[in-house]
């Protein structure tokens, strides 16, 4: 089995980095950081959300392990303190893994530009910085709403704790094949309509968004920012494609819910 690892600047993942390649040699495991089986990150989610996009070419095969050097996370199994742990479980590897889904976003151009397509693990968020966005919103082929505001976002399962939670979008479990659409700042009135909440639609159904003004866009796939000009429609749906975690344990995704957000339930009782 061929590993990479992938960690992100701090003094203390790199260290940690260095620590996990010596115990990975010395364990007789061989590491390939272009063609690798199993993609081992040091850092916290934002790093597993780098990696995803460097070995994006070879998601198909490839099954990812994340060591968090901070709290548990919601990519990261396994903390710093759990090298030792983590490396005799990769000596002992069947190959088991855990998947999770992705969002296709599909752009088409108003001119001779070709569609692009891009996959995200957190999310897709389509901005307009300079005046009000204006977008019609369709649900498979039906128009839904016409949309002013901000801008819109889209997110995955597991992208549903990250920046889809602070715009108010309900926590998904990553089992459910589901994509959610949420709202930034949409104008609210008299005269102006949206759903004003967040929208989840099934991996049988698509999103599409129609650009009625095209201005200078800017559309974010996970913490990547892409400049968009003469950008006519986004389609997002749930992909075929999916995110394969090397599962050597198992931590509920509930816990990890309640570890990041709220703290230990037993706490709380205490603190009443
Ligand atoms: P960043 O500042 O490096 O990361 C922002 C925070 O989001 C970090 O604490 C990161 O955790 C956490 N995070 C990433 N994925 C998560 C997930 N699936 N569930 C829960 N928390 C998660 O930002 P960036 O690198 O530019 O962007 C990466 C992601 O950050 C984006 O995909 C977006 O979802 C999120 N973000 C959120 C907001 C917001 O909530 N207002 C704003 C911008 C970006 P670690 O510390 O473990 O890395």
């Amino acid at each position: 089995m061929k590993l990479a690892i992938v960690s992100n600047q701090s003094t203390k993942s790199k260290r940690i980095m260095t620590q996990l390649e010596e115990k990975l040699l010395s364990a007789g495991l061989e590491i390939d950081q272009n063609d690798p089986d199993v993609v081992l990150t040091v850092g916290g989610d934002g790093t597993l959300l780098s990696a995803f996009h460097r070995y994006l070419h070879l998601i198909d095969k490839v099954r990812f392990v994340g060591i968090h050097t901070g709290h548990l996370g919601f990519y990261t199994d396994w903390r710093d303190y759990e090298v030792d742990q983590l490396v005799r479980s990769l000596q002992n590897d069947e190959g088991t893994s855990v998947s999770y889904p992705l969002l296709d976003v599909m752009l088409s151009y108003s001119d001779s530009k070709a569609d692009k397509q891009f996959l995200a693990l957190n999310e897709a968020t389509l901005r307009d910085f300079s005046k009000t966005m204006v977008v019609d919103v369709y649900i498979k082929n039906d128009f839904f709403e016409r949309f002013r505001g901000d801008g819109l976002s889209v997110s995955t399962p597991t992208g549903s704790t990250a920046y889809s939670k602070s715009l108010g979008g309900a926590v998904i479990h990553p089992r459910l094949n589901a994509i959610q659409l949420n709202e930034i700042a949409s104008i609210n009135n008299r005269v102006y309509r949206t759903l004003g909440s967040p929208l989840i639609i099934s991996g049988h159904e698509w999103i599409r968004i129609d650009i009625k003004n095209g201005g200078n866009y800017h559309l974010n796939i996970d913490h990547l920012t892409i400049p968009q000009s003469k950008l006519k429609s986004i389609m997002f749906s749930v992909s075929r494609k999916k995110i394969h975690f090397a599962s050597y344990r198992h931590t509920p995704f509930w816990r990890r819910v309640n570890d990041a957000f709220i703290g230990e339930f037993p706490k709380k009782e205490q603190d009443d």
